[in-house]
């Protein structure tokens, strides 16, 4: 272990990732399979991702951000990348001319479009996004034909070229809720409906990771998984899907010391020793992504061995207990916060503590934590 290695890191495991996107095309049979790469690739680097992903076999990228979108073309990544979510005022010319798809929602999203590709003089790869019942982003049913006479026109000028339609689902994490077959009826429906007008998207797409994985029927033309890639299961309830958690949330201890009977640790004191014991801390705290509110509730991994975390997480501190015996646990050690190894804690348990989904743990690690990356020479 070099003095240079970081404090308090994040490991992404490309391994993994390419494990998890085989397991994903398995599920997704002749579909082609998007892998989201938003939110900087839930927090574990979109561009090493991205190119780990086209590797194992995803044919194509899925960004919100036009932004987003054009750090992937600036790494150098040709692959199709569609970017789903922007205002109207953005930048469209940038996207157009690095060969972005563009999502829109909306008709004024398709008119913003339409001035981008017209003072380029060249046409933009536009995909609807429908509104099936999510109510989120996506094209409402009030502004549907308005967006389809728009795109009619704009597809016969060459002003535009429609690639593909999709939608995004509300209940995909309950496999059998109705709702799903709602979505599923309403977007076949908004296919047809743009037939009319002569409009033949070259794909559609629903399907989010735990459709993937649980509803084959729902596979279209392409799949769209997200936190599956990252090896955490979408359904944890009813599979790991043999997914393998591709981040390591590791810290080094940064002293071990004795505390006798009857002292207390951390803020306020809300552990006491019971007994002379000896304790390890650990530098990372609630401005790294350890949530506050796991105080004294999570254990660390150390060696072969998992040590309670006692009394309050600080700012950029936690301790953890050793016990009477330090089983030679030393200053410069890596302790597990969360990761993908057999016997290291699991995000999922976090979440669960939390009150809230494993997606939004891995998205919590940040500010002095550094990201690293093992797996898959030459590709990163
Ligand atoms: C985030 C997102 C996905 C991926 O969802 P997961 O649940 O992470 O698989 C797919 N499609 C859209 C539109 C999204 O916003």
């Amino acid at each position: 272990m070099s003095s240079a290695d970081p404090q308090v890191e994040t490991v992404v495991d490309l391994d993994a990732i390419a494990h998890n996107v085989r397991i994903l095309r398995e599920h997704a049979g002749d579909a082609a399979v998007m892998v989201v790469v938003k939110a900087d690739a839930y927090n574990h680097g979109a561009v090493q991702v991205g190119r780990a992903a086209l590797a194992a076999g995803a044919a194509e990228l899925g960004v919100t951000t036009i932004s987003e979108a054009l750090e992937l073309r600036a790494a150098g990544i040709t692959a199709p990348i569609l970017s789903w979510l922007n205002t109207s005022d953005a930048d469209y010319a940038a996207a157009i001319a690095a060969d972005i798809e563009i999502g829109v929602s909306s008709t004024a999203h398709l008119r913003a479009v339409e001035r981008a590709a017209r003072a380029s003089g060249t046409t933009a790869t536009v995909t609807l996004k429908l509104d099936t019942g999510l109510n989120r982003n996506g094209v409402s049913s009030a502004d549907y034909p308005h967006v389809l006479s728009l795109l009619q026109e704009l597809v016969a000028e060459r002003v535009v070229h429609l690639r593909a339609m999709f939608s995004h689902l509300a209940h995909a994490d309950q496999p059998q809720h109705p709702v799903i077959d709602v979505q599923r009826d309403r977007f076949v429906e908004a296919i047809a409906v743009a037939k009319e007008y002569g409009l033949q998207p070259e794909v559609v797409h629903l399907a989010n990771s735990a459709a993937t994985l649980t509803r084959p029927d729902l596979a279209f033309d392409m799949v769209r998984p997200g936190i599956a890639v990252y090896g955490l299961s979408p359904i944890p309830e009813i599979s790991d899907f043999g997914l393998r958690p591709a981040m390591t949330f590791r810290a080094r201890v940064a002293l071990v010391k004795r505390v006798a009977q009857g002292e207390g640790v951390s803020y306020g004191h809300e552990w006491i020793a019971p007994h002379d014991t000896t304790v390890a801390l650990i530098p990372a705290g609630y401005a790294d992504g350890v949530p506050r509110g796991l105080g004294g509730r999570i254990a660390l991994r150390i060696g072969d061995a998992e040590y309670p975390n006692i009394g309050r997480v600080c700012m950029d501190q936690l301790v953890v207990d050793l016990g009477e015996n330090r089983q030679g646990v030393q200053e410069g050690d890596r302790a597990v916060l969360f990761g993908g190894a057999p016997g290291d804690p699991h995000a999922q348990r976090w979440a669960e503590l939390m009150d809230t989904i494993h997606y939004e743990i891995v998205c919590s690690p940040r500010g002095r934590v550094v990201r690293g990356y093992t797996g898959q020479a030459g590709v990163v």
